[in-house]
C-alpha cells in the first residue's frame, strides 16, 4: 500500500511539494520533527519503515533529521484511532479553524461540542473533543485497512505520565493500564512505554510558513516554574516578544535561524489564558507576527508563618529591603546572550531540603502576600555551598537580608543565587564549574538557623530552582 501511495505521489510530482504546510494535497501530512524524535520512531508512529519514509523525503542518511524538519507523511486512514470520542491536544499555533479544518468540521461544530464561546481563546495544551470522524483523503479511501500500528515512546529526563499521556490525547489511567504501571508518578528516563492509540498526526496549519518548528514544553505552563520555547525559522530573522506583559529575552543561534525563549513564570500570576506575542522581522525589514495563547495553571505551594527574632525585625524597614531588592533584580533581571549551563543543575549543598520554594508567607502575623522565593537546605555552618551550574560570579558581597550572599550567571537570563553564607571564596568575574565549593553554610542577613538558601531566576523572575535539578533547559 505505500508503494502505490509513493507511486501516486511521485506520478502527481509532488515531491517536490514547497514545505508550507497550506500546499500539502489530500492524501499527504506533514509531521515537523520534535527534539528527542528519531526516524525510526516517526516511522513507527505512522506505520511505516524507515527505508520508506526515509525515501518518501529524499534522506540519504536516516541518522540525521533535524529538530523542525518536515517530513511527508502518506495520510493513512487505518492509522486514525477508531475508539470515540477521538481527543486533540491543541498545539502551538494551532486555532480553532485550522483544527477544525483537520478533521473535516466546522468552526461552529467544534466549538460547540467544546463549549467554546469565543473562538479565539484556543489554548496550547488544551484537549479538545473531537467526536466526528476524521475525514478519510479519497486517495486512500479505498486502501485495505490494517490494525493501527502501536508507537512506542522512550521516557526523555523530566518528563512525567502526565505530560507524556496529554502529548498523545490519553489520560494517564489509559497509559499506565495499556502499561501495567502500578504508581504513576515512577517513570524513569529510557523506559519504553506502549502508545495504546495513535492520534492524529499534529499539524500547525495556521503557523506562517516562515516558521519550520514552534515546540513549547511544558504545553501548560505552572505558576512558579519555567517554560521553554523553541522557535526555528526557514530564513534568519530577529525574534522578540512579550508574556504576561513583560518582553522575553530570545536567545538566537549563530544562523539566526534558531530560537530558544525561556520563561517564569512569577508567583501570584492569575490562572488563565495569556498570549504569547512574537514578532519576527527578516533581513528586508518584512515583521511577521504570531500569537499563541497559553494557559497559566495556579500552582499549589502552601502557605507559612514566619516569626522573626526581635532583634533582626529591624531588618523588614522596607528601605533597607526594596534597596536590596533593587540590587537584585538589576544583576538577576539582565542577559547574556551566551549560555553556560548545559543539562539539569546540580545541587547547591549536599544536604536535606528543609523548606521548598513557593510557599506564600506571613511575617510576624502579616497579610501572606510575601513567598518563599527559593529552595533552603539545611547544614551546619561551614558545610560547603555548591555552584549548581557553570557560569560567572556577578555578586559576591554582604547584604542586610540576604546576608552573604553570592550570584552566578548562567547565560541566557538565568542566574542562580546563594544566600545567608558564613565565607564566599569566590569573587566576581571567576568563572565556576558546577559542583565547584564557592563558599560555607551559614546564619547571615535575616534568618532563623544556619540554612542555605538558593534562588533561580529566569527571565528576572524567581523561579522553582528543583524544576532545574529535574529537568534540561539546555
Ligand atoms: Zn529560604
Amino acid at each position: 500500500m505505500i508503494y502505490r501511495l509513493l507511486a501516486l505521489l511521485v506520478g502527481a510530482s509532488l515531491l517536490l511539494l514547497p514545505a508550507a504546510a497550506q500546499d500539502v494535497p489530500p492524501g499527504v501530512t506533514i509531521h515537523v520533527v520534535q527534539r528527542g524524535e528519531n526516524l525510526f520512531r516517526i516511522a513507527l508512529q505512522y506505520g511505516l519503515t524507515v527505508d520508506e519514509l526515509a525515501r518518501l523525503n529524499g534522506i540519504a542518511d536516516p541518522g540525521n533529521i533535524q529538530v523542525g524538519q518536515r517530513l511527508l507523511v502518506p495520510s493513512d486512514a487505518a492509522l486514525l484511532p477508531t475508539s470515540q470520542p477521538l481527543l486533540h491536544v491543541v498545539q502551538p499555533g494551532e486555532t480553532l479553524r485550522s483544527i477544525a479544518e483537520l478533521y473535516g468540521m466546522t468552526v461552529d461544530d467544534l466549538a460547540a461540542r467544546n463549549q467554546i464561546t469565543d473562538v479565539n481563546t484556543v489554548y496550547v495544551g488544551q484537549v479538545l473533543n473531537i467526536a466526528a470522524a476524521p475525514v478519510v483523503p479519497t486517495a486512500v479511501a479505498a486502501a485495505p485497512t490494517e490494525p493501527p500500528a502501536s508507537v512506542i515512546h522512550v521516557v526523555q529526563p523530566g518528563e512525567t505520565l502526565f505530560r507524556i499521556a496529554t502529548g498523545y490525547g490519553l489520560t494517564v489511567n489509559e497509559l499506565a493500564q495499556a502499561n501495567s504501571i502500578s504508581d504513576p508518578t515512577v517513570i524513569y528516563a529510557g523506559q519504553q512505554l506502549v502508545i495504546p492509540n495513535v492520534t492524529l498526526p499534529q499539524l500547525a496549519l495556521d503557523l506562517p510558513p516562515i516558521v519550520t518548528g514552534l515546540d513549547i514544553r511544558p504545553l501548560l505552563f505552572l505558576e512558579g516554574q519555567t517554560g521553554r520555547i523553541h522557535l526555528t525559522t526557514a530564513q534568519a530573522v530577529q525574534v522578540s516578544g512579550a508574556f504576561l506583559g513583560r518582553s522575553v529575552n530570545v536567545a538566537a543561534d549563530a544562523s539566526s535561524m534558531a530560537f530558544t525563549i525561556l520563561i517564569g513564570i512569577p508567583m501570584f500570576t492569575d490562572a488563565g489564558v495569556y498570549p504569547l506575542l512574537l514578532s519576527l522581522t527578516d533581513s528586508a525589514g518584512q515583521v511577521t507576527p504570531i500569537s499563541v495563547n497559553l494557559q497559566v495553571l495556579a500552582g499549589n505551594y502552601g502557605s507559612e508563618t514566619i516569626n522573626l527574632l526581635a532583634d533582626r525585625s529591624g531588618l523588614l524597614d522596607p528601605s533597607v529591603e526594596s534597596a536590596e531588592q533593587q540590587l537584585i533584580q538589576n544583576v538577576m533581571g539582565s542577559f547574556t546572550p551566551t549560555r553556560f549551563f548545559v543539562g539539569p543543575m546540580g545541587l547547591p549543598a549536599a544536604a536535606a531540603m528543609t523548606s521548598p520554594y513557593g510557599r506564600k508567607r506571613s511575617y510576624n502575623g502579616g497579610p501572606f502576600d510575601r513567598f518563599h522565593s527559593g529552595t533552603d537546605f539545611a547544614g551546619a555552618p561551614g558545610a560547603p555551598v555548591l555552584a549548581a551550574a557553570p557560569g560567572y560570579v556577578v555578586l559576591a558581597d554582604h547584604l542586610n537580608v540576604r546576608g552573604n550572599a553570592t550570584i552566578i550567571d548562567h547565560g541566557w537570563g538565568v542566574f542562580t543565587g546563594y544566600w545567608h553564607q558564613t565565607d564566599i571564596y569566590v569573587h566576581v568575574g571567576d568563572f565556576v564549574t558546577t559542583g565547584q565549593v564557592i563558599g560555607t553554610v551559614g546564619a547571615t542577613g535575616r534568618v532563623t538557623g544556619a540554612h542555605l538558601h538558593w534562588e533561580l531566576w529566569v527571565n528576572g523572575v524567581p523561579v522553582d530552582p528543583m524544576q532545574w535539578v529535574s529537568q534540561s533547559f539546555g
